[in-house]
C-alpha cells in the first residue's frame, strides 16, 4: 500500500458528489483520502428521479441490495418511458427497456415485423415485447420465467441520503459549508485548494467538481469553456412540482408533448414528481406553469421549483487536476433518464482511468474522448424525438422540425427509413431496440424491408409472430400487479400503498 494516500475533493453533495463519494469509497476507500463539502443553504437541484437499467450494474459495483435501495428511496419500477403527442397530436408510442421481438441470426426482427405487417398478419411492434405490454397492463414481478430488463423511479434527496450514509460509513469525510475561493498553484495552474467561508482550507490532489450547473471550479475557475447544443434542443427552461399520488403507481414515465416541450409523470411509491420543460422563447415561465398545475392529478406537496439550464456540455470534463460529473459536466435534457446514469458512467470511467501518481496528458485526454462521444451520441438520441415528427401546429414544432441536425443523425435516419436498419455504434448506450422504438414511434416507417425474409413462408412467418406474442402473454399473466409486488419486495415506510 501506498503511504501516502491521494487526497480526493469532492465538491457538491447533490446526486453526483454523493454517487462519486459512494463510488470511490467502495471501490478505492482504503488508499484515498475523500472529503466532500456541501452547502445546505444551497441545496441541490432537487430532481433527477427516472433512471435507467444500467443503475442495477452500476449499484452491484457498489454492492447495494435493490430492496433495501428502494425502501430508502421509495422507489417504484419502471419499464420505459410512454410518450405522448410526440409525432403527432394524439399519437402514442412506449420506448421499452425490453428486446422487442427474437434476436435470429438472419436479421433483425423489424424486417419480419414489416413484411408481417405487409401481409396484414403482424400485431402492434409492442405486442411483441414483454416490458411494453407489462408496462401497459401495470404488471411487474421478478422471477427466471419473465425476465424483465427494469430501471427505477426514486426519490432523489433521500437517494443522496442513502448513498451518503455508505459513504461516510467507508471514511468519507464531509464538510458543510461554502465554498468561497478556489486556490490555484500559480505555475500549473492545478487546483491545490478549497476556501471555506468559514476560513477553512481544504487541500487535494484530485477534484471532483459536482456543483452543479455553477461549475465553481470548472468554469468559474478553469474558464474551460461550454459547447452549447441549443439550436438542436430548444428547451431551456423546466418547472417541478411534487404531487400527492392520486392511484397506483404505474411502471413507467410519462413524457407528454405540448406545444413548446413536453412535460413528465414520475410515480414514486409515495407521491408523485412532476415537472414541465420548455423552450422560453415559446412559452412564457407563467403560462408553463398554469399547464403544468392545470395538468397534475393529485394535491401539491411542494412550491414550484423553477430551473433554467443551458444544453450542452463542458468542452473538457476533465482540466488538469479537476474532473466535472453531473450538472458539472453539462447537461442534456431529461427526456430518456440519462443523467444519473452519465454520472455513473464517469465515475466509472474515472475508476478505470485513475491516474497511476501523478497526472499525465495522456490519461485526460483518454478521459474527455470518451466522455464527449458518450454525450454526443446520447444528445442524438434525444434530438431524433424532436426531429422525426409530423406535428407543425406550434412554432417551437415547426423549428424542430425543419432544423439541421448533426450528420451522424442524419445518416441514422436515412439508414432506417430506407432499409430498416438501426445501427448501434460500439459502446453506445441506446441499443438497436431503442432506437428502433423511437424511429418506429415518431413516424418513421421504413420504405423496405431486407429480402431474405421473403423465403419464409407466410405460415411459418405467422407461426413466428405469434409464438412470440403468445410467449409475451403466457409471461405476463404469471406477473403480479405492480402494486402487489411493491407491496411484496420493497414497501417504503412512508409509502402510499395500500
Ligand atoms: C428539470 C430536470 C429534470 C431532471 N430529471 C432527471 C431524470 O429524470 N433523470 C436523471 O437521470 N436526471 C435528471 N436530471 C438531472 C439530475 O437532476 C442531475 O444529473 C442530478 O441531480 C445531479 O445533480 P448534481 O449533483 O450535478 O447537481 P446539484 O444537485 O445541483 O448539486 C450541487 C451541489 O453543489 C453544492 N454547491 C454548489 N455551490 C456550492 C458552494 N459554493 N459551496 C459548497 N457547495 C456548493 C450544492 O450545495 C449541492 O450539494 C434532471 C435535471 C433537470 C434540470
Amino acid at each position: 500500500m501506498p503511504n501516502k494516500k491521494m487526497k480526493v475533493v469532492i465538491a457538491g453533495g447533490g446526486t453526483a458528489g454523493w454517487i462519486a463519494a459512494a463510488a470511490l469509497a467502495h471501490q478505492m476507500g482504503e488508499i484515498l483520502d475523500i472529503t466532500l463539502v456541501e452547502s445546505q443553504e444551497i441545496g441541490t437541484i432537487g430532481v433527477g428521479e427516472a433512471t435507467i437499467p444500467p443503475m442495477r450494474t452500476f449499484h452491484r459495483l457498489l454492492g447495494i441490495n435493490e430492496q433495501e435501495f428502494m425502501r430508502a428511496t421509495n422507489a417504484t419500477f419502471k419499464l420505459g418511458i410512454q410518450f405522448e403527442n410526440w409525432e403527432k397530436i394524439g399519437g402514442k408510442y412506449f420506448h421499452s427497456f425490453g428486446i422487442t421481438g427474437k434476436q435470429t441470426i438472419v436479421t433483425d426482427f423489424i424486417h419480419f415485423w414489416l413484411r408481417g405487417r405487409e401481409l396484414g398478419i403482424a400485431q402492434e411492434f409492442g405486442d411483441y415485447c414483454l416490458e411494453f405490454k407489462a408496462a401497459l397492463k401495470n404488471r411487474f414481478s421478478i422471477n427466471e420465467q419473465a425476465k424483465v430488463n427494469y430501471a427505477f423511479h426514486l426519490d432523489a434527496g433521500r437517494y443522496a441520503s442513502f448513498l451518503r450514509e455508505r459513504a461516510e460509513a467507508r471514511g468519507v469525510k464531509r464538510f458543510e459549508g461554502k465554498i468561497a475561493q478556489v486556490k490555484q498553484n500559480p505555475e500549473s495552474g492545478f487546483i491545490t485548494s478549497l476556501k471555506m467561508e468559514s476560513g477553512q482550507d481544504i487541500p487535494g490532489d484530485l477534484f471532483l467538481d459536482c456543483t452543479g450547473m455553477r461549475g465553481i471550479l470548472i468554469e468559474q475557475t478553469l474558464q474551460t469553456g461550454f459547447e452549447e447544443w441549443g439550436h438542436w434542443l430548444p428547451c431551456d427552461s423546466a418547472i417541478a412540482i411534487q404531487t400527492e399520488s392520486t392511484g397506483p403507481a404505474v411502471p413507467y414515465t410519462k413524457s407528454i408533448a405540448h406545444h413548446a416541450g413536453w412535460r413528465w409523470q414520475i410515480p414514486l411509491q409515495h407521491r408523485v414528481g412532476n415537472g414541465i420543460v420548455f423552450s422560453s422563447q415559446h412559452l412564457s415561465k407563467d403560462e408553463a406553469l398554469n399547464m403544468l398545475l392545470s395538468s397534475v392529478d393529485g394535491k401539491g406537496l411542494t412550491e414550484p421549483n423553477v430551473i433554467k439550464f443551458k444544453t450542452g456540455r463542458r468542452k473538457k470534463s476533465w482540466n488538469k487536476n479537476c474532473i466535472a460529473m453531473g450538472l458539472a459536466s453539462g447537461f442534456l435534457e431529461p427526456l430518456e433518464s440519462t443523467s444519473i446514469h452519465m454520472i455513473m458512467t464517469a465515475v466509472t470511467r474515472l475508476l478505470l482511468l485513475f491516474p497511476h501518481g501523478e497526472i499525465k496528458q495522456s490519461i485526460v485526454d483518454e478521459y474527455n474522448s470518451q466522455a464527449e462521444s458518450e454525450f454526443i451520441r446520447i444528445r442524438d438520441f434525444i434530438i431524433l424525438h424532436y426531429k422525426a415528427t409530423e406535428r407543425d401546429d406550434s412554432p417551437f414544432w415547426r423549428y424542430c422540425k425543419d432544423m439541421e441536425i448533426p450528420h451522424d443523425l442524419m445518416h441514422r435516419i436515412n439508414l432506417f427509413k430506407d432499409f430498416g436498419r438501426s445501427n448501434q455504434v460500439e459502446g453506445e448506450l441506446f441499443r438497436l431496440d431503442s432506437w428502433t422504438q423511437v424511429m418506429l414511434g415518431q413516424g418513421i416507417i421504413p420504405a423496405s424491408y431486407h429480402p431474405i425474409v421473403d423465403l419464409m413462408p407466410e405460415r411459418d412467418l405467422q407461426l413466428f409472430l405469434n409464438s412470440i406474442a403468445t410467449d409475451v402473454d403466457k409471461n405476463i399473466a404469471m406477473m403480479s400487479t405492480h402494486q402487489d409486488f411493491l407491496k411484496k419486495y420493497c414497501p417504503s415506510v412512508v409509502s402510499n400503498i395500500k
